[in-house]
């Protein structure tokens, strides 16, 4: 089960509204403000700008600079409301599509305005958000065509050439940079591809521009630990993870996966750094997705490590034959640790994975799968050695599952009528695995 709890006073202008759990209708958001907002579309990238959005899908680009280069980039653009999640320790992109619809297709529609697009769609594998994207736009229609692609959930899905391989006709995978989709994307067409909370903050800031600083001020945060439950939380930049952590139920953490898969693992000497970009890279992690897993007393971070390394294994869209060998490299050693089996140098091998693979593939998933072989090495000195020969209680108690264990599930939303949005379960649909039989 997946609490929902926002750490700011409700008021208008915040993604987790006054009722989180019920479906948003187009009146309701009309009526709240939505689509107002007499802002020409070059004063709202100014305000954008101004506020110093930045992007939620995880790379946490400039927002102004890309609406900029895709508006300035000739032809005909197309805008790209990116909702597929990926990472398995995040639900706020899904929860946001069936919660909130109007409020993400209103940012899709600035953003054509900024851009000049002509075209919008939202990109998603979820099918209850498909569904619920799909109503909101028969109730209210955007302003510009607007189509929903569904697409099958895998790890890459998400990336952003493969959102546009995917709208194209093709396969959702990745493709090699350059070009990228602002220069040539979707129909070879300068295309902005956003992700859908960062939509939905240039429409609060579009409605709301004297209040554009706290807009960007905070973020959407999916937080979750082995052992309780996960929670779905918005908060401001500044707060500790350690806050954090004791918000979301964990006491006593020893760590830290930080940023869904992207940003490694950290110790608990990293536990008072703020959500800050800047902070948390000069420490070596990131936030990206704002997906963080907290590691209280008796969850091992070779575990965690284990875990992530295998669902990255799994995920890997078997195109770079580097990463193929790289990630199960990785996972299979780091399994091999916490079941006591792993080779002596083993401990040389992971340091030196995690110097030589990054940047060797087309994406990003084998940087992350050496990325969380090296942050362990550095988090946690000493424990690979701890492992070798002799495993440790801890991981024999909840050995690694290959990743199934991260999936954090989407929290319940009802309609209007009190009735569940979807004939789902409780927890919303089960994601197909990466980690599954390919
Ligand atoms: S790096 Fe891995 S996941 Fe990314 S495109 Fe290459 S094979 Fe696919």
């Amino acid at each position: 089960m997946t609490v929902i709890r926002s750490l700011m006073p409700y008021r208008a202008g915040t993604i987790l509204g006054a009722m989180p759990h019920a479906v948003e209708s187009g009146q309701a958001y009309a009526a709240g403000g939505g689509h107002r907002g007499t802002e020409s579309p070059e004063r709202l990238l100014d305000h954008v700008a101004d506020a110093g959005l930045r992007g939620r899908g995880g790379a946490a680009f400039p927002v102004a600079v890309k609406l900029r280069t895709v508006r300035d980039g000739g032809g005909r653009p197309a805008v790209v409301a990116n909702g597929e999640e990926g990472e398995p320790g995040s639900v706020k992109d899904r929860w946001l599509l069936r919660a909130r619809p109007h409020l993400v297709l209103d940012g899709l529609a600035r953003a054509a305005s900024i851009t000049g697009a002509t075209r919008g769609y939202v990109y998603v594998s979820d099918p209850y958000a498909a569904a619920r994207v799909r109503q909101a736009i028969a109730e209210c229609p955007p302003r510009i065509p607007t189509e929903v692609i569904e697409t099958a959930h895998t790890y890459v899905a998400g990336e952003e050439t493969a959102a546009v391989r995917r709208i194209n006709g093709g396969p959702a995978l990745p493709t090699a940079k350059p070009p990228r989709p602002y220069e040539r994307g979707v129909g070879d067409q300068p295309t902005l591809v956003s992700n859908v909370e960062t939509l939905a903050r240039i429409a609060l800031i579009a409605t709301h521009p004297e209040r554009r600083h706290e807009i960007a001020g905070s973020t959407v945060l999916t937080l979750s630990s082995p052992r309780g439950g996960a929670l779905l939380t918005e908060a401001p930049y500044g707060t500790t993870l350690a806050a954090l952590a004791t918000v979301q139920g964990t006491a006593r953490p020893v760590g830290a996966l930080m940023g869904g898969l992207f940003g490694g693992l950290i110790g608990p000497e990293a536990l008072g750094l703020t959500l800050d970009g800047a902070e948390l890279a000069a420490a070596g992690t990131a936030l990206g997705c704002g997906a963080v897993r907290f590691l209280g007393p008796g969850s091992c971070p070779v575990a965690t490590a284990a875990d992530a390394a295998g669902h990255l294994q799994a995920g890997s869209a078997r195109q770079c034959g580097v990463c193929v060998s790289g990630t199960a490299a990785i996972a299979d050693t780091l399994r091999q640790l916490t079941d006591g089996s792993a080779p002596p140098d083993t401990e040389e091998r992971l340091r030196r994975w995690s110097s030589g693979l990054p940047g060797r593939g087309a994406c990003g998933l084998l940087d992350a799968a050496a990325g969380t072989a090296g942050s362990l090495l550095r988090a946690f000195p000493g424990l690979v050695r701890t492992h070798l020969g002799a495993g440790c209680a801890d991981c024999a108690a909840a050995p690694p599952t290959g990743g199934h264990r991260l999936v954090v599930p989407v929290p319940p939303v009802m309609d209007h009528l009190g009735q569940r949005a979807h004939s789902s379960p409780e927890s919303g649909p089960e994601r197909v695995s990466p980690s599954g039989p390919r």
